[in-house]
């Protein structure tokens, strides 16, 4: 016999991604705050003098990537429960990218899932990690291995919050918003090689421009089944860069940004992009202080690191590829050889 359990149902995850002053918080319920002690000493006033609600909790975990782990999201969820939040509650991920996946996996975990809302403190989580509810961490196998689709339920996303971000980390946020004008919209690359990222309105508006395209690309493919890839541009050889030097030389955006000179090197190679476009690229990368260039010691290893990348589990490596500037193509059919002649023409030559 067989029993059919019917569970087709339409789910209404909208939400609101507010750029601009953070706005007042009001919230009739308990909220609990996750932050680290950086984000905390610096902006913690700024958001508890925006925020109204019934209890609020302040929990705190270690600032760094290699605290991104099951260890603390254990740690963050008795600290919920201590504080006895219930399904109605809220938890507010307040920090950088690594805050606010481990904020949203935190929240889709408590009681079976709890709402959230991202307030990110970093240009590359207010351009990039806070938008799509992508939540999660790594584990020894790789980097957002474990993880949960869990949308938040608002963004709020105030540049002023940037004045204490360190130029590095900025820098690693503008690789981000490059490459979603480089993959999705050519008349923002062009906007963004005539203006200053630097000046304040500018930014207010690239990181406007940014949300938009990765929003865009999130209400067509949520769940990463097709086009929601090509957000990996610079990230299939950024990650082997990352997992070659250990995660200890480059921040996650300076290797995207090596990554996506890499990919547009093989992008010119098999006539997807004129060398001239690449020129623009780096041009533009480099105005920001990103690493342009790896010194790729062992080719053959480098190609072998492809396969750890999720992406290219089955064998086949998928590249993200520019068309030009503006558009892209998804592909797993670059031939092995083709690969490695444009890896070998980065063996050696100084970062
Ligand atoms: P991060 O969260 O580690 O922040 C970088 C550093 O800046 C930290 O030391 C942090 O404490 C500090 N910081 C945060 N706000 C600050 C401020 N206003 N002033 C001064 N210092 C501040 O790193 P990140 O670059 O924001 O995010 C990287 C993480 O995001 C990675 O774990 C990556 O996997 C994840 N990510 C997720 C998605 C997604 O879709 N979920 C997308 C891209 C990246």
């Amino acid at each position: 016999m067989t029993i059919s359990i019917n569970l087709k149902r339409i789910i209404d995850d909208s939400y609101p991604l507010h750029i601009g002053p953070l706005p007042e918080i009001n919230f009739e319920g308990k909220v609990a705050i996750l932050t680290n002690p950086k984000v905390a000493g610096l902006h913690l006033q700024t958001l508890l003098a925006s925020l109204k609600a019934k209890e609020v909790y302040i929990i705190t975990i270690p600032d760094g990537e290699q605290y991104k782990t099951l260890a603390t999201i254990e740690s963050v969820l008795d600290r919920m429960f201590d504080h006895r939040l219930n399904r109605k509650s809220l938890l507010i991920a307040f920090g950088g990218g690594v805050i606010g996946d481990m904020g949203g996996f935190s929240a889709s975990l408590y009681n079976r899932g709890i709402d959230f809302i991202q307030i990110p403190t970093t240009l590359l989580s207010q351009v990039d990690a806070s938008v799509g509810g992508k939540t999660g961490v790594n584990n020894r196998f790789g980097k957002n291995l474990i993880g949960a689709f869990h949308q938040p339920r608002a963004v709020y996303i105030d540049p002023s919050f940037l004045h204490t971000l360190p130029s590095r980390e900025f820098g690693a946020g503008v690789a981000e918003i490059v490459k979603m004008a480089v993959t999705f919209n050519a008349p923002f690359f062009e906007w963004l090689e005539e203006n200053d990222l630097r000046d304040g309105d500018n930014l207010q508006y690239a990181i406007a421009k940014a949300v938009e395209t990765k929003a865009g690309v999130v209400e067509e493919d949520e769940k990463e089944q097709g086009l929601r890839a090509a957000l990996n541009y610079g990230h299939t050889f950024g990650h082997v860069i990352e997992n070659e030097t250990k995660y200890e030389t480059y921040l996650h955006g300076e290797s995207v940004a090596i990554g996506i000179v890499m990919a547009n090197e093989l992008a010119c190679e098999v006539g997807l992009m004129s060398r001239a476009e690449a020129e623009r690229v780096k041009a533009l990368l480099g105005r920001y202080g990103l690493p342009l260039t790896y010194p790729i010691s062992d080719v053959e290893r480098f190609y072998q690191t492809f396969f750890l990348d999720k992406k290219s589990a089955d064998s086949a490596i998928t590249f993200i590829l520019p068309r030009g500037i503006g558009a892209v193509e998804i592909t797993d059919t670059i031939e092995e050889g083709t690969v490695k002649k444009v890896l070998a023409t980065f063996k050696g030559i100084g970062a």
